[in-house]
């Protein structure tokens, strides 16, 4: 059983999981079981090049950051689960848990952050599907999808992050909500008091 099921291996969902990972050693995440599936084919990484976003060096490739990143995470936060090569089929509510069915396997979580991108269509079946709707920052013609939301909350313990939360394509707005979505689920099992995470030179 994982407490926290991250789909999504891109920018909002790696985003999201290097947060929840550095908060490892507060006392209400160290027992968590934290996990996340990275399918990469669909990422919108494959064919980007990067010259405007936030601490990339410039001509920063899409298609090594996919690598770099899950690297990076796995180096940092090996207690994080890193589900590779498996695509999410459905996603069905169970009491109050979740299953999450992949081509491969069938996972069980407590919460879920969905964060496989704006594309149409929606290829998750289940009960997302009633939240799915024409992308509200995105050209009509683009033909982009998002999740119904209140500030990245789908329905309790069901978050979506990045462009599929209806955020515009870019990488940083993309890291930013996956790290906005990485903050509630802390504070969500700090009881709903506040809480971030941070490093610190003076605290290494
Ligand atoms: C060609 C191109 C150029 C770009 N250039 C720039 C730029 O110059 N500057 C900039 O700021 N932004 C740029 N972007 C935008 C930026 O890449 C996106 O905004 C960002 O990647 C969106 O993050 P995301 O997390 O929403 O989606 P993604 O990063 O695409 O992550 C979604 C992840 O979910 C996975 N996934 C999909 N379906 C499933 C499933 N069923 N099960 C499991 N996993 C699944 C995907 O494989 C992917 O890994 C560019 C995008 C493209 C396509």
């Amino acid at each position: 059983m994982f407490d926290c099921l991250i789909i999504g291996g891109g920018v909002s969902g790696v985003s999201c999981a290097l947060v929840l990972g550095s908060a490892r050693k507060k006392a209400f995440v160290a027992d968590k079981k934290i996990g996340i599936i990275a399918h990469q084919k669909s990422s919108m990484l494959q064919d980007a090049l990067f010259n405007n976003a936030y601490g990339l060096a410039p001509g920063t490739l899409g298609s090594d950051l996919l690598h770099q990143t899950l690297n990076n995470l796995s180096f940092l936060y090996p207690e994080i689960v890193q589900i590779g090569n498996e695509k999410v089929v459905s996603i069905i509510k169970q009491g109050a848990h979740f299953l999450v069915t992949t081509n491969e396997n069938i996972y069980e979580t407590k919460l879920i952050v969905v964060a496989i991108n704006s594309s149409n269509p929606f290829t998750i079946d289940g009960f997302l599907q009633n939240y799915v709707i024409s992308h509200q920052k995105s050209l009509p013609q683009k033909n982009r999808l998002q999740l119904q939301n209140t500030d990245h909350l789908v329905m309790e313990n069901v978050y979506v992050a990045g462009t599929l939360a209806g955020h515009r394509s870019q990488l940083a707005i993309a890291a930013g909500s996956g790290a906005a979505v990485a903050t509630d689920i802390l504070t969500l099992w700090n009881n709903g008091v506040e809480t971030h995470a941070h490093d610190s030179v003076k605290k290494a």
